[in-house]
């Protein structure tokens, strides 16, 4: 049994004298008090809940595309070092080799000292060519069920995710089908404000990169960003990283969306690497003050990590911190379907915790109770 005692996010609150006691991984109680046992750790920062990323690429060298074992681990590492406890493991448009390949190594990937990986989001490959960004246009092609089954066959115990354009063929008939199975996310495309309505109705029920590679709002033609922002129950992604979005239209999607807005990282092979050229599947992505970008200036992935993201909403977007912690935490929880056990600092909830400082930085980060991070 272990006891952490201070300042912490509880109950939708930054609240003083909290004491947090864990075992075996598991938050066993939680509770405001002056009394404090004598083996309890006094923490000088805010504790909140460990971070959960829906859409992460890679980073520190490594991308869940590269199939491979070590590579997952160094991802999941990484990001466990920058306050995210959990993440949907992300795959990009590829041939359908590259893909189970990509999905199979994904699936055996381990806990230890990295982060959980939750669910399996497949970004593209049933997505707008004119909407690729940095996916690769040879490898994007029609929805097919039979593709998707067998992808799905390979972690059926996991969360699946499949962002694709509602315009590209055969979506309709791939959302009915997997609707109660798959959390649909329309992004990477053309398509006008009504098909990204029609869209919802056959069953989507998430926004990849809001704003990013999608139609945009203009009061006459609201676009897919419109649909995303009047729509009752769906949730959607955005990228805090102050360049792909304005920090007006990251306050705007708040309003618009209260507490159905997940920050992501999106972040690829080069986050936390020196500025430099990587590879990006088949591109080479060039990274230079903090962005991430294909020779003809095509924004690429990102180079975020989620502790920066919720350091931006604050200190760019000028949210306050207790709106910023859900858009983290609970909400991409329940994206990820892990809310009954992730995203609150509540008792029988796994003990992913992250201490902040004063300014918002990352100082310690715990994994099931196991601190993987200590500034
Ligand atoms: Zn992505």
């Amino acid at each position: 049994m272990k006891h952490l005692y201070g300042r912490a996010f509880v109950d939708g609150a930054v609240r003083d004298d909290i004491l947090v006691r864990y075992e075996h991984g598991v938050l066993v109680d939680v509770v405001q008090t002056l009394r404090v046992p004598a083996d309890a750790e006094r923490v000088d920062g805010l504790l909140v809940p460990g971070f959960i990323d829906v859409h992460v690429h890679g980073g520190d060298g490594a991308d869940f595309m590269d199939a491979h074992g070590e590579s997952t681990s160094r991802v999941i590492a990484f990001h466990a070092r920058h306050g995210t406890t959990a993440l949907a493991a992300t795959t990009l448009s590829a041939s359908r080799g590259d893909l189970q390949n990509a999905v199979e190594a994904i699936a055996r990937g381990s806990v230890e000292d990295g982060a959980e990986i939750v669910a399996i989001h497949l970004e593209g490959p049933f997505i707008s060519p004119d909407r690729a960004g940095a996916q690769d246009r040879q490898s994007i092609r029609g929805a097919d069920i039979h593709e998707l089954s067998a992808l799905i066959a390979e972690a059926p115990r996991m969360r699946w995710i499949v962002t694709l354009a509602p315009e590209c063929e055969g979506a309709q008939r791939l959302i009915e089908h997997f609707r109660e199975r798959v959390l649909f996310s329309i992004g990477h495309t053309s398509a006008d404000h009504a098909l990204a309505v029609a869209a919802l109705e056959w069953g989507a029920q998430h926004f990849t990169h809001l704003y990013n590679a999608m139609t945009g709002l203009h009061h006459r033609d609201p676009g897919v960003v419109g649909a995303a922002l009047t729509s009752v129950d769906a949730t959607a992604e955005l990228i805090a990283d102050g360049v792909h979005v304005h920090p007006a239209a990251l306050r705007v999607a708040v309003a618009a969306m209260p507490h159905r807005i997940a920050l992501i990282t999106d972040a690829i092979r080069a986050c936390g690497l020196a500025d430099g050229t990587y590879k990006l599947y088949d591109y080479d992505v060039t990274v230079a003050d903090g962005t991430a970008r294909l020779a003809d200036g095509t924004l690429a992935g990102s180079v975020l990590t989620m502790g920066n993201a919720v350091k931006n909403m604050v200190e760019l977007a000028g949210l306050p911190i207790e709106t910023v912690i859900p858009l983290a935490t609970e909400v991409p929880a329940r994206i990820a379907a892990v809310a009954d056990r992730k995203g609150k600092i509540e008792m029988r909830y796994d003990a992913d915790l992250v201490m902040l400082s004063e300014k918002f930085e990352v100082e310690r980060v715990w994994v099931r109770g196991n601190e993987v991070a200590h500034v």
